[in-house]
């Protein structure tokens, strides 16, 4: 394809070339222009295309916190509102509000971090025996 900035056949030689130096293909792309990242033998995360790309992982964690942050928020509010539908005495919204905190602790409880979740697989793996 023309126009995206960098020529297809010159990226797929380096892409194979990344590949027999022992990099590893990644899931990530690159922001710029959608190929896929590779991760060298020294840790160093490349385009085949742009070189080097740092900003990555670091962009995405930063943007996994903010969510994590927003369900954290709504959660309070919510448990804020059920005291306020407490004293209005109105039981359907506390029922409401209620069904939406629960809602945020299992977005939170599937959120946990990768070493917990990887840590529960090998567990049901075990038990499965
Ligand atoms: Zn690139």
């Amino acid at each position: 394809m023309a126009g995206r900035g960098y020529d297809r056949e010159e990226a797929l030689r380096k892409m194979t070339r990344l590949m027999m130096q022992g990099a590893v293909m990644l899931g990530e792309t690159c922001p710029l222009d959608g190929l896929p990242l590779f991760r060298l033998k020294s840790g160093e995360v490349v385009c085949p295309v742009h070189g080097r790309v740092l900003i990555v992982s670091t962009d995405e964690e930063a943007r996994e916190a903010e969510i994590e942050g927003i369900i954290r928020e709504v959660r309070y509010r919510a448990a804020r509102n059920v005291l306020e539908s407490l004293e209005e005495g109105d039981p359907k919204r506390i029922k409401e509000w209620l069904d939406v905190i629960e809602s945020t602790e299992r977005i939170l409880s599937l959120r946990k971090p990768l070493e917990s979740r990887e840590e529960g697989e090998a567990r049901s793996k075990a038990g499965k025996k």
